[in-house]
């Protein structure tokens, strides 16, 4: 399996430096580069985010920050994500009327906050758009949790002060929390319906990007990746917008072989769904698609969403043979979790019997904005 093949640190090295990865991150990460460097890789201009992940199978993406213990995007849910240890922390981005970027998974805001009770006059056909209310008006509303089962009503409208946060202070608050814990948790940025966005007068992308660059984030090595369904969007960003920085094509059902090809020459990684990967469960064992090695020939790696701890597929019995089968028979290199505390425990348990590097040997040497490559795919 391409991303199960074991690694040249040994094992002892490994373990031991486990238990000081949190404290010790740069220490760490320059000792495994200089020990992960294999005789293909020393031919490679290896970027030092690539080696730096390497190591990581499968990467830990809190998928609306620690959604699965608190009101989704809030800044509480990304400091309860960061404080558990995710690599990477999702904000989806949504632009408010007067151009702010609110932290937000819909469009809509009916499903998390009680603006239908604030503003019962401003919704359109009973759905309240945030394009239609401004900054103010968005935070003046209290967010819950949007899975409402019995079982997770812990958070319901009306309890706790859970509010809409912007773009920025979830950058503030992630490397402000870097800085105070010496880490280096990345942002997970995705672009929400940008098609919408315009229609409205509004660039959404190109608002994130400006932003990013603002907080150090513009290179290919720097700490995020960016994520759209929207696949004209995504070659927007990276050929006229000139975004060096990591992309995710996201897909909402298994790609075709020749959507994979297309968005290898574009971007670095694909997020597919769990359903795609995994289609079945017979006789107690999985039935897995192609998909990633088809991803893996087109040069992409495979981010999976998403794990839920209290929400399985039909037939799985528990999340640690869920990510076995996603991560060690299925060849995933990310995934997006409500529960990344669960991953990182399953991440720690199979890395104690030995290294997995992933591939991403496939993001060196993608071509950056402008390059040959590039320009004759447009
Ligand atoms: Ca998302």
């Amino acid at each position: 399996m391409a991303a199960t093949g074991a690694g040249r640190l040994n094992a002892l090295f490994l373990n031991v430096t486990a238990l000081f990865c949190c404290a010790c991150p740069v220490i760490v990460i320059a000792q495994q580069a200089e020990d992960a460097v294999t005789p293909d890789d020393s031919t490679r201009a290896v970027s030092s985010t690539v080696e730096r992940l390497a190591d990581r199978i499968p990467l830990v993406i809190a998928h609306r920050g620690a959604s699965g213990y608190l009101p989704e995007h809030t800044t509480e849910s990304a400091a309860y994500a960061h404080a558990l240890g995710a690599d990477f922390i999702e904000q989806d981005v949504v632009q408010t009327k007067d151009g702010h970027l609110v932290v937000l998974h819909d469009i809509t805001l009916n499903a998390v906050t009680d603006v239908e009770e604030r503003f019962p006059d401003r919704g359109r056909k009973g759905r309240h758009y945030v394009f239609d209310l401004t900054l103010a008006e968005v935070r003046s509303l209290r967010v819950r949790e949007r899975h409402q089962s019995a079982e997770s009503r812990r958070f319901p409208a009306g309890s706790g002060e859970f509010q809409v946060s912007t773009l920025e202070e979830h950058i503030q608050l992630i490397q402000g929390l870097n800085r105070s814990t010496g880490t280096d948790r990345g942002l997970y940025v995705e672009i929400k319906k940008p098609a919408e966005h315009r229609s409205h007068g509004l660039d959404p992308s190109k608002a994130v990007l400006s932003l990013l660059k603002k907080y150090g984030y513009e290179s290919r090595d720097d700490n995020v990746w960016i994520q759209c369904f929207d696949a004209h969007e995504i070659a927007r960003i990276r050929t006229e917008l000139a975004c060096q920085l990591p992309l995710v094509q996201l897909y909402g059902r298994e790609p075709t072989e020749e959507q994979l090809q297309a968005a290898g020459k574009i971007v670095d990684a694909v997020g597919i769904p769990v359903s795609a990967v995994l289609t079945g469960v017979r006789d107690g064992g999985p039935q897995l698609s192609e998909v990633i090695s088809r991803a893996h020939q087109a040069s992409l790696v495979v981010h999976v969403w998403t794990h839920r701890d209290d929400r399985l597929p039909s037939g799985v019995e528990n999340s640690r043979q869920l990510l076995e089968w996603l991560v060690l028979k299925g060849g995933a290199s990310g995934i997006f979790t409500d529960h990344p505390d669960v991953v990182l425990k399953f991440r720690a348990a199979i890395q104690r019997s030995g290294p997995i590097r992933g591939p991403f040997h496939l993001l060196q040497g993608k071509p950056g904005p402008g390059s040959e490559k590039n320009r004759s795919d447009r």
